[in-house]
């Protein structure tokens, strides 16, 4: 098998979350259940009806440009994309091609910049339903007219790995800008990815386009596949055909739905119903301001202020929600020593990612601000009560349980409930003589360098306590006994 050049862009089409359509009044609402109801003249193409621009889209999508780096040019303009298709009711989609919102721009992945050829506006085509052994197809124009924005790359990615990280990178953007719930189960993030195999370095070979992949798993296993059929193709001495394919989940391969359309077959020209748009430098500087910290930044940042490791970073970034409770309850830290705050970064951080977040799961939260009970500063006692020992692992379970229908402070709920740890030195003393004596053979085996011995004996002290004793002070005690002996 002959090794040949991998080169993948990527084309994303996004919904974007308005109140209304991008052309008419009607809601954009994509979890409207009955079909037909958020329609109007405009957006059943109607003839004598104008469109107006939805200003609000506009800026979403600039506010996407400017988060990929991109130029917005001081103007844009809509253009007319004409094509047959039943669920498109006008006959032509009102879309960007010559004067796009955004231009120039770029995505980092693995410390490598992926170039962003543009990012432009278009509309939504309604949807099709074809009932099973009908004889007849249904259409929905409730998403005709909604937002659509499209990216697109340049050939710059050259792995599937790539391919998939820009997406799921993407997707993660849009929910830091606000612009899109980008639900891909819902349709909300549609990727096309763009794939050709080269025999020659540096020259692009023939590209075939696998359209609508709605899983981040898709466009892996999408690429891998047409890697393989490419390949097979190019090593009998055969040419790969210029074509859309379809991905076919259930099966795990690619389809042949048409041969490439070109730019001309859509006979593309200037919008006459709308006039072009004049992009205002202090609007766009409004937008810029409104850019939060982004996954990138905040990821290195969380790295280097808290020392946390990549995974538990990248947790953190991907969800939110999370990062933002994990600094405020690090905010209750910020005057402690620089070696201890690292300590009590490292433990938040893990108690959010595996107690907070089972926890939030299991009770179906999905989000953690405003009415959430367990306030920061109260779970930043938690954390200290289970650093310092007095929460032991076995009983913080409960007492996070509690905090999650109460929102009360891990200290009454250990009083209330009875848990308090014996952390009497004289008491724990007592308690480890005692098993001392009665675990004779585990003592000699730990004089004789056995280390699990040790652990034995600590399980006897919490067993003899009904895990009740402070286990950081029961070792001390258990180590500094045994060393008399
Ligand atoms: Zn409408």
């Amino acid at each position: 098998m002959a090794e040949y050049q991998l080169t993948i862009g990527l084309e994303i089409h996004v919904e974007l979350r308005t109140k209304s359509k991008m052309f008419c009044s009607c809601p954009n609402d994509p979890d409207e259940r009955n079909p037909n109801v958020n329609i109007c003249p405009i957006c059943l193409g109607h003839p004598g009806t104008l469109p107006v621009i939805n200003q609000e889209a506009v800026k979403k999508v600039i506010k996407t440009g400017l988060a990929l780096n991109c130029q917005i040019p001081e103007y844009s303009s809509f253009d007319r994309k004409n094509y047959f298709y039943p669920d498109l009711p006008k006959g032509y989609q009102i879309s960007q091609l010559y004067q796009p919102l955004c231009k120039n721009g770029f995505l980092e992945i693995y410390g490598k910049e992926i170039k962003v050829r543009e990012v432009h506006l278009e509309e939504d085509t309604g949807s099709l339903v074809h009932p099973l052994g009908a004889d007849h197809s249904l259409v929905n124009f409730n998403r005709a007219g909604v937002p659509l924005m499209e990216l697109a790359t340049e050939p710059d990615m050259n792995s599937a790995r790539e391919a998939r990280k820009f997406a799921e990178e993407f997707h993660l953007l849009m929910h830091y800008l606000d612009v899109s719930d980008a639900d891909m189960e819902k349709g909300q993030m549609r990727v096309e990815v763009n794939i050709s195999l080269s025999k020659e370095k540096n020259k692009l070979g023939t590209k075939v386009e696998i359209k609508n992949l709605n899983s981040f798993k898709a466009v892996g296993q999408a690429i891998e596949y047409e890697i393989k059929r490419q390949t097979d193709i190019l090593d009998k001495g055969n040419k790969v055909i210029q074509e859309t394919r379809g991905w076919d989940s259930l099966k795990g391969l690619t389809v042949s739905q048409r041969e490439k359309e070109f730019a001309q077959d859509y006979r593309y020209f200037p919008e006459p119903d709308l006039p072009p748009l004049h992009i205002a430098q202090n609007m766009v500087n409004e937008i810029k301001a409104e850019i939060p910290e982004l996954p990138l930044k905040r990821r290195e940042r969380l790295i280097r202020e808290y020392g946390l490791d990549e995974k538990s970073a990248e947790i953190l970034v991907y969800n939110k929600n999370l990062g933002e409770y994990f600094e405020e309850t690090m905010l209750n830290f910020r005057n402690k020593p620089k070696d201890e705050f690292l300590k009590l970064a490292k433990a938040t951080s893990d108690y959010i990612i595996t107690d907070m977040q089972s926890r939030l799961k299991k009770r179906g939260i999905t989000s953690i601000s405003g009415s959430f009970p367990i306030k920061s500063k109260t779970f930043s006692t938690y954390v200290t009560s289970r650093v310092t020992g007095i929460l032991s692992t076995a009983t913080s379970q409960t007492v996070l349980d509690d905090m999650f229908e109460t929102g009360k402070d891990p200290s009454a709920i250990i009083k209330e409930k009875g848990l308090e740890l014996i952390s009497d030195a004289g008491e724990l003393k007592k308690i480890v003589n005692e098993v001392i004596k009665n675990n004779p053979k585990a003592v000699e085996d730990y004089k004789k360098g056995k280390e699990n011995a040790f652990q034995y004996l600590i399980g006897q002290v919490m067993a003899t306590t009904k895990g009740k004793a402070n286990p950081e002070m029961a070792s001390q005690v258990l180590t500094k006994l045994l060393k008399d002996i």
